[in-house]
């Protein structure tokens, strides 16, 4: 082998297209024809927390949604004006943050409106508060049996000024299977839910119940306006082809060659020897690991893109590293290599690493990141 010319390459880059992140939104929105609460916590699905928020907020995007409190203060913090909901919090919440900092927040349960109401008398501001009904997913949101006494206290405290009730709000078990049954009957315990607030008075509350999938396939969940996520990222929330849905997928995963070598057949590729060539072969030293998010069950399973075309990770993924067999292509030192991105420069796309690896899109690319540097292209909501 030759020895590589010293370019100067990144080892190993997220590139997150924000013009991508923009579109989507906007063919979301287009879609629905009605606002749209853009989802980006998780630090922007892994896209960055506030590059995803300016550039969902470009795309037209109407509210920010994010799971945890530190998340919305952050996107303060960092200038983010747009109305912010924050919706999982345990006791001990800093709500008077949060209502300096105008953010709205989702309540679960009456100790949680109680907390919320304390932070109410000691900052002076009226709480803008969301509630949210348990429709069957058995995680957030109070249930049919909760629900009335907290509607009760939640009307009170309103009409006694010191909270809006601004949302009635809950969230899909199964709308990545569109035609699920639990679907039906997940809307109908929302609009009793729903129904039953309207009586004690909650009159002014919007009514939100869509993620990604349902923004795509299920008009009758959308409601006052839709929650997606995963689907500003460009990534098919039912699993299938985003560009069916008009979306492209934002991020590209990539690395560079850090060595390539000649070995004889027979021989045994990274711990254990679980791969073995069979042939005089070009093996590819790739310089990413588990520690940096590429799962660990890659190993032998996973597609990326070298040299051409596509070849399956050799043997296990290590902590810093793993190997391809490229066989008699050339490849040296410094070329690049294609985790998972868009697919139009022939690399695989995330959905494919993860029926790879048994996982779905959004774990692969929340948790892609260790020493990966991020860049950006595009100019959506560039500052
Ligand atoms: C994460 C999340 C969303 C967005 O879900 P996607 O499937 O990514 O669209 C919406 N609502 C809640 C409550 C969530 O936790």
């Amino acid at each position: 082998m030759s020895a590589p010319s010293a370019r100067a390459v990144p080892r190993a880059e997220v590139v997150v297209d924000l013009d991508a992140i923009a579109a989507n939104t906007a063919v979301l929105r287009e879609r629905v024809g009605r606002p749209l609460m853009a989802v980006v916590k998780a630090d922007g699905y892994g896209h960055g927390l506030l590059p995803a928020a300016r550039a969902v907020l470009a795309g037209g995007a109407d509210f920010l949604g994010v799971a945890v409190l530190e998340e919305a203060l952050a996107l303060r913090a960092g200038g983010i004006t747009a109305p912010l909901l924050a919706w999982l919090h345990g006791p001990g919440t800093d709500y008077a943050a949060a209502l300096d900092a105008d953010v709205e927040v989702s309540v679960n349960a009456d100790w949680a409106l109680a907390e919320v109401l304390g932070a109410v008398r000691a900052t002076g501001h009226t709480a803008r508060v969301h509630l949210k009904a348990d429709t069957g997913l058995s995680r957030a949101g109070a249930t049919p049996a909760e629900w009335p006494a907290l509607v009760g206290a939640a009307a009170r405290a309103q009409a006694a000024g010191e909270i809006d009730v601004v949302g009635l709000w809950s969230h899909m078990i199964y709308a990545d299977a569109p035609t699920h049954p639990s679907i039906t009957a997940q809307v109908g315990v929302f609009e009793e839910a729903v129904a039953l607030a309207r009586r004690a008075g909650l009159t002014d509350a919007r009514l939100h119940l869509a993620n990604s999938a349902a923004t795509v396939a299920l008009p009758n969940t959308w409601y006052d306006f839709v929650r997606p996520g995963i689907a500003l990222y460009g990534l098919d929330p039912l699993g299938g082809d985003p560009a069916e849905h008009g979306l492209r997928p934002a991020m590209t995963v990539q690395a560079t060659v850090a060595l390539a070598k000649r070995v004889p057949a027979g021989s045994g590729v990274s711990y254990g020897h679980t791969y073995v060539t069979d042939r005089e072969t070009t093996l590819a030293l790739v310089p990413v690991g588990y520690a940096d998010g590429v799962p660990r069950a890659g190993g032998n399973r996973a597609p990326v893109l070298a040299a051409g075309a596509q070849r399956t990770i050799a043997g296990r993924v290590c902590m810093d590293q793993f190997v391809l067999d490229v066989g008699d292509d050339a490849v040296e030192a410094g070329d690049e290599v294609v985790l998972w991105g868009p697919g139009d420069r022939g690399e695989p796309t995330a959905q494919q690493w993860a029926d790879a690896v048994d996982t779905i899109h959004y774990e692969l690319v929340t948790r892609v990141g260790g020493r990966f540097a991020r860049r950006y292209v595009g100019s959506a909501g560039a500052v």
